[in-house]
């Protein structure tokens, strides 16, 4: 170290103030030993860090991250914005069609959802209310205007919209048209559709004082089920319906209408019969029309679920 600090000495009397020198770093070993055998080593030394200290990577981001924190923000967030649904500018950017990439990359997004029943608010019974509207059913409509957002759209006669009335206390959702719609360009006419205006009479009302919409617009090749994709493809324009009529009840019908409606992947057969949640609206899972008429057996439970609907509208 004398000579070090000799030489030190010796440059600054030189003039030379700044040192440009590539001094190994020293630890503890190395100082022994550098001192022990009177030089300094040029071995790249190890780094002394206490064993009991975390080691703490400034470059890699942390790997557990709350998936469901995010997941709920992301969800809340998209459901109640409805600048985040479908607008004229992205329809009109080029999602002509629907490519197996971006197939594949909704379904990457997809996360599971908790059945409803399994989560609770940390802060009780939270009631949100729906996001509030400033637009047309016809706005809406002309926002769908010819679309080609999912592939369903190839095998399309007609766009089948919502219809019914707009000051509507009660909106059925189903999944999608079938034959009958898709030609005539309008929900629930065929079979299944003659069924569910008798659950409207049956429960006192008219399929005028209704709303009726799906979940898809366009009928999927074959009436199949409309795949995650196509369906929240579809979704926001029925939720921007929603938001404007501002119904007391909604009955989602099926599978598709209730997973899509409450985003859960909990099925028709364990939700039915208890009114759930869409932002402060009752909703109220029940059968399909169309499977009511393959299997009438289950016409027994949707009377007591429309039952509870009408109850609940007569309070
Ligand atoms: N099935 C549906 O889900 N919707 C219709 O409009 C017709 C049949």
């Amino acid at each position: 170290m004398a000579d070090v600090k000799e030489q030190i000495l010796y440059l600054q009397e030189l003039g030379v103030e700044s040192f440009a020198v590539d001094l190994p770093e020293i630890v503890e070993s190395n100082f022994k030993s550098a001192s022990s055998k009177s030089e300094i080593s040029t071995q790249k030394p190890e780094r002394f860090i206490p064993s009991d200290l975390p080691v703490i990577s400034t470059t890699e981001k942390p790997k557990t991250v709350n998936i469901e924190a995010s997941q709920a923000r992301r969800s809340l967030l998209e459901s109640t914005k409805l600048s985040r649904l479908p607008s004229m500018p992205k329809r009109n950017a080029s999602i002509s069609s629907f490519s197996e990439n971006q197939i594949n990359q909704s379904r990457k997004i997809e996360m599971p959802v908790k059945p409803i029943a399994e989560a609770p608010s940390l802060f009780g019974d939270i009631t949100q209310t729906l996001p509030e509207s400033t637009e047309t059913i016809e706005e809406i409509h002309a926002d769908i205007g010819n679309c080609t957002r999912c592939p369903l759209w190839e095998g399309r006669t007609k766009i089948v919209h919502s219809e019914g009335s707009l000051n509507a206390r009660l909106i059925f959702v189903g999944e999608a048209p079938g034959a009958n719609e898709d030609a005539e360009g309008r929900p629930f006419v065929g079979k299944a559709g003659q069924l569910l205006n008798k659950i409207i009479e049956g429960i006192g009302m008219k399929r005028e004082d209704v709303f009726i919409g799906n979940v898809n617009r366009c009928r999927p090749p074959g009436n199949r089920t409309p795949t995650l994709p196509e369906a929240h493809t579809c979704r926001p324009f029925l939720w921007r319906e929603i938001a404007v009529v501002r119904p007391k009840v909604i009955v989602v019908m099926g599978n598709t209408a209730t997973q899509n409606l409450l985003d859960t992947k909990v099925g028709i057969t364990k939700l039915r019969g208890e009114f759930q949640d869409y932002h402060g609206v009752k909703v109220m899972p029940t059968f399909h029309p169309a499977y009511l008429l393959r299997d009438p057996s289950k016409k027994r439970e949707t009377w007591e679920d429309m039952k509870m609907v009408r109850d609940f509208l007569n309070q």
